[in-house]
């Protein structure tokens, strides 16, 4: 039976009848492309020179599978390309394989972790995937967590858990506390949330980038003091633009002391708290209430794959319940619809279970491992005399010239970053504290210890 209006290269969706000989065919050219354009990667630069695609629409007709591969071929090659080795810029690694092949399977399989009977396997793969690592965190045993599209929608998880479980759904002085590095997400939140600007609290950070513990204990006298209802302090475990990392162990001991949430952003580091075993007893993260984790960042899970694990799941389930009447629901089951705020979701745990499993504890450590000694090579060549870095115990270091105005840094940020790119390395160029300095992730596992000291010598002759 053929149901297209028009002759296609191949049916609208796969045959369930028998072969699928066509679409074999197709995924095998697509691939072709795309593994051509992974070998060339080092040869081309890590944004385009000049972008081939155009936006094309649908027509009349149905679309020829070759002007298809060719539209296709543009838009690949007019892509930001994470596997140069001199992409650098952000927290964008180059796709692990085995997670390319999880998205695949996710598309093709087209379940829904809105609900258990749309997404067996996958509901409970999520579940126990979410089980695991927060039994990794040494969390309780009611722990378990969430999958979302991203770190920002884990934190609004996160943060709207703690507003109800605290019972200040709608109180005018419900507030929450952040430092001043935290990421500007949670300016977002405020306004999602309807929390007036004044009810976000933010700490100082030290020279290091880390939250002043003493301010935050002074911040919540003046809070009590006038009034306001702390529902939620946000301890950031690597800060985006410093790599900071939070003093969570004394952050946690106010919070419990004030019976408040303490929610730890791990958007950056919460990866390295979970299976970096030299860093990992140092940074206790099993008392928090809530970490994000967002294994798209440095362990190159195709985007997006972002976790909230939780200390008690329970909390989740309050929080997101609401009965879902068109889903057939037998005792026992759950809805993954019911535990966070997105409904329809795709099966984003696939490339995440994948990854990890093909990995394993000793893959994983090692990109996590190499990530920072790429750090480090980076800031022992780079030259003290002339630069005051600033970087924490992750992967990420920024930099500027010592002695230099607002004026003159804008200008050298922009220069060197400029005349990097020509030279084909990526960096960003952030602004912390109204200055700009120039800023490098070292999250791809290409970058060499040839390209590192060749990116060192650029910038020390800058
Ligand atoms: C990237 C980041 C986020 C937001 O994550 P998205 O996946 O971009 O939504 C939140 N917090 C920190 C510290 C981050 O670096």
């Amino acid at each position: 039976m053929k149901n297209n209006i028009h002759k296609n290269d191949f049916d609208y969706f796969p045959n369930p009848y028998g072969e699928n000989d066509e679409i074999l065919k197709l995924l095998n050219d697509v691939s072709r492309i795309l593994c051509g354009w992974f070998s060339q990667a080092e040869s081309l630069s890590p944004l385009p020179i000049e972008s081939s695609f155009i936006t094309s629409f649908p027509e009349e007709s149905s679309c020829s599978k070759e002007t298809l591969l060719s539209e296709i071929n543009d838009l690949i090659y007019s892509s930001y390309n994470p596997s140069h080795p001199g992409s650098l810029a952000n927290l964008d690694p180059p796709p692990l394989i085995l997670s390319i092949v999880g998205e695949l399977i996710s598309g093709a399989l087209n379940n829904n972790l809105l609900a258990q009977e749309l997404s067996p396997s996958i509901s409970r793969l999520e579940k126990e995937i979410c089980e695991w690592l927060s039994m990794k965190i040494g969390f309780s045993k009611q722990s378990g967590g969430i999958a979302a599209s991203g770190g920002t929608l884990s934190n609004l998880n996160a943060l709207v858990t703690a507003r109800h479980i605290a019972g200040v759904n709608y109180d005018p002085n419900a507030s929450f506390i952040i430092s001043e590095d935290a990421h500007s997400s949670f300016k977002k939140f405020t306004r999602i949330l309807g929390i007036k600007g004044e009810n976000l609290i933010e700490i100082e950070t030290d020279i290091n980038g880390c939250m002043n513990v003493d301010s935050l204990i002074d911040k919540l006298a003046i809070c009590k003091k006038n009034g306001k209802k702390v529902f939620a302090v946000i301890a950031t475990f690597g800060t985006t633009i410093r790599g900071a990392i939070d003093p969570i162990d004394e952050i946690s001991r106010i919070c419990k002391t004030h019976n408040i949430w303490l929610h730890v952003d791990g958007s950056i580091g919460g990866v390295f708290a979970i299976f970096r075993n030299k860093i990992k007893g140092i940074y206790q993260l099993k008392d928090v209430n809530s970490v994000t984790i967002n294994p798209q960042k440095i362990l190159g899970i195709t985007k997006t794959s972002s976790v909230l694990l939780i200390n008690n799941i329970n909390h989740l389930k309050e929080t997101f319940k609401t009965g879902l009447p068109y889903i057939y629901t037998p005792e026992n089951s759950f809805n993954l619809g019911e535990f966070g705020i997105q409904g329809t979701r795709s099966a984003e745990i696939i490339k995440l279970w994948l990854g990890l499993r093909y990995l394993g504890l000793a893959g994983i450590e090692d990109i996590l491992n190499s990530s920072i000694e790429k750090r480090v090579i980076f800031e022992n060549f780079l030259d003290i005399n002339k630069f005051k870095i600033t970087t924490g115990p992750l992967h990420i270091i920024s930099f500027i010239p010592k002695g230099y105005g607002q004026e003159k840094l804008e200008k050298w940020t922009f220069d060197v970053q400029k005349y990097l790119k020509k030279n084909n390395f990526m960096i960003s160029r952030p602004v912390h504290k109204r200055k700009y300095l120039l800023r490098v992730v070292f999250g791809n596992f290409n970058t060499k210890k040839t390209d590192i000291k060749k990116l060192a010598n650029l910038i020390n002759n800058q």
